[in-house]
């Protein structure tokens, strides 16, 4: 890490939880997605509902962030499916935090630097 101005998210495992419930939608136990960044990462076998999804979408940035202990989007883990007859839950669960810098992910002019991602694509 250097002096250089940023901050950190943490990365998200968003996992299909049914616990005994029965899904309408195609929701498997144990299937899941990864949120890295602005990322959304599926391995090549993992399918999500596009209207849960459109569910899920909206914590995301919030639980990447540090929050206080009490705050409910601290302690609270699971959204529902959208579909009031379907038992399909996610629970999102934190894991390691990743360092973001300010310069590589603003899109303000006066801060702009090379993007994060640019640096993927060299290796
Ligand atoms: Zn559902």
């Amino acid at each position: 890490m250097t002096n250089e101005k940023g901050f950190w998210l943490y990365d998200l495992k968003v996992e299909v939880s049914l616990e005994n419930r029965n899904p309408i939608c195609r929701h498997i136990e144990g299937e899941y997605f990864s949120v890295e960044g602005e990322n959304l990462i599926f391995s090549s076998d993992q399918k999500v509902s596009m209207y849960a999804l459109a569910a899920i979408l909206p914590l995301l940035p919030a639980k990447q962030r540090v929050t206080n202990d009490h705050d409910w989007m601290f302690t609270d883990a699971e959204v529902a499916c959208p579909d009031p007859h379907c038992g399909g839950r996610f629970r999102i669960s934190r894991k390691a935090k990743r360092w973001f810098s300010h310069y590589e992910t603003t899109g303000l002019p006066e801060d702009r630097g090379t993007p994060y991602w640019s640096k993927e694509l060299k290796g």
